[in-house]
């Protein structure tokens, strides 16, 4: 039966380039986005930019540019390396956008506060502009926030709070029953701790006349609703949640059978598995079904700096390896559950030994044999080939392994499949047996395309252009003009 996935990346700051862990982000949901594409389930994969934010004027002014042009500006950097990575998107949501978000923000906020759950306070405390958020004292080390090496203000002000403390045992009831489940295991034993401690309550705006950017509160225009009310709205906002065309809201969201995750980094956790939920059970709405959280990545063991100089630009490697290396090393060399690692020494091996020889060279051994002797692929060969007990356990295990996000081991079965082929050329040498035994070495050539073709079918959602290549080259009898990954010395 045809399935309904939502599928959505957190939106991205603006307030710089997309760094390697929001390509990492953004790969994990388009392999997942693709992968329910071709099963036939009707899919959604939705991204975005977080532009109501301090964070982005700052930026801008440092950059000397007015917040409008800076923002778009940086927009297209990011679709140019979503572009590059081929991260196939349905729809770009952008908080600043009047017409698509800020009706759903209104209407959450006016569903919150009907229920009773949003109370002006005045709140002192020690802020931190980097965080955009008040920190405690705990946090400070010598007196200054540690992520942002800025001394905190001390700053009084009205603010309107949501009454987060009160879903505390629903939140805690809906992950361990498993209608919300938060994979993997260990991030769901972290907020199930958090829970266990209680939540408290939290800012949801700030006073108009300290932040210049931001939805107003309705119906109290001294204040601005800010950031996590604003940001995680988006993902009903895009939908159409709050609009009148809400026909994507009806069939992606507020629908049983639509299954909806959202893909994050473990940093905010928090607020996707505490805040987030607690909005929508507040206003009444339903939750997500799954919250994916993945690790941080690291380059020789040490989180990337500007400091220690061991950033790894995500457009560098494009530039020099190609968007599918990129996306062949984040979804099989990165596990999606841990911290993963990556250097351009790692990378660089992996490339050689995996894509130039690996994958490139045995479709280029294959293709040459098949062209050079006048074999084609038929309708008999790729039935004879699908039923073989190798490529029957491949399909198994990749669909098993996508079940349960495990995208590493997805890709691990198909170079699997890739060196059990490898092993097949060996052992049969078709090349060599053309004198001896001709009518065997046609039949291994023709083999040996069916499991060409296998091998393209089972890397769409991981590598969509080099399936598309290789398809491309076993249809046209062709081989190739130039090796599909060029070895890199
Ligand atoms: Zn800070």
């Amino acid at each position: 039966m045809k399935k309904i996935f939502f599928i959505t990346t957190p939106i991205f700051y603006p307030n710089a380039n997309l760094h390697l862990g929001h390509a990492y982000t953004s790969t994990v949901c388009d392999v997942m986005a693709r992968y329910h594409r071709i099963a036939g389930d009707e899919t959604y994969f939705l991204t975005g930019s977080d532009e109501n934010t301090e964070k982005v004027v700052r930026a801008a002014r440092a950059a000397g540019k007015d917040a409008g042009t800076y923002l778009d500006e940086i927009n297209i950097n990011f679709k140019n390396l979503f572009s590059k990575l081929g991260i196939s998107y349905d729809q770009f949501i952008r908080t600043t956008d009047e017409r698509s978000h800020w009706p759903g923000v209104v209407e959450m906020w006016k569903r919150i506060a009907a229920q009773g759950d949003l109370e002006k306070r005045s709140y002192k405390g020690l802020y931190c502009v980097g965080h955009e958020a008040f920190i405690t004292e705990k946090e400070l080390i010598g007196g200054k926030c540690p992520d942002h090496n800025e001394s905190p203000q001390i700053l009084e002000e009205e603010n309107y709070f949501f009454k987060l403390s009160k879903y505390t045992g629903a939140i805690k009831e809906k992950i361990e029953s498993g209608e919300l489940k938060v994979v993997p295991e260990s991030r769901r034993n972290e907020i199930l701790a958090l829970l266990e401690r209680g939540l408290e309550d939290v800012s949801f705006s700030r006073p108009a006349d300290k932040v210049s950017v931001g939805i107003p509160v309705p119906g109290d225009p001294s204040q601005k609703i800010y950031v996590w009310a604003d940001a995680l709205t988006n993902y009903i906002s895009a939908l159409g949640f709050g609009r009148k065309d809400d026909a994507l809201y009806k069939k992606f969201w507020d629908n049983p059978d639509a299954e909806t995750i959202h893909v994050i980094g473990k940093d905010i956790l928090r607020f996707h598995a505490a805040i987030w939920p607690g909005m929508l059970l507040s206003a009444g709405l339903p939750l997500p079904k799954t919250i994916l959280v993945h690790g941080f990545i690291t380059s020789g063991g040490k989180k990337m700096s500007k400091t220690l100089g061991n950033i790894i630009d995500p457009l560098e490697l494009i530039n020099e390896y190609g968007g599918e290396a990129v996306r062949y090393y984040l979804a099989r060399h990165i596990s999606l559950f841990e911290d993963g690692d990556i250097t351009h020494e790692s990378f660089k091996e992996a490339y050689n030994g995996n894509l130039a020889n690996g994958l490139g060279n045995l479709v280029s051994r294959t293709l040459k044999m098949a062209a050079t002797n006048d074999v084609e692929i038929t309708d008999e060969i790729k039935i004879k080939t699908a039923k073989e007990k190798s490529a029957g356990d491949m399909h198994k295990r990749q669909e098993q392994a996508l079940k349960n996000f495990d995208i590493k081991e997805a890709v691990d079965v198909v170079w699997n499949y890739v060196s059990l082929t490898d092993e097949f050329i060996q052992k049969e040498a078709p090349f060599k047996k053309l004198k001896t035994n001709k009518e065997s070495a046609l039949e291994n050539m023709g083999l040996l395309l069916g499991r060409l073709e296998i091998i393209a079918a089972a890397l769409q959602p991981f590598m969509p252009n080099t399936a598309k290549e290789i398809q491309r080259l076993i249809k046209e009898n062709k081989m190739p003009e130039k090796p599909l990954f060029p070895r890199k010395d």
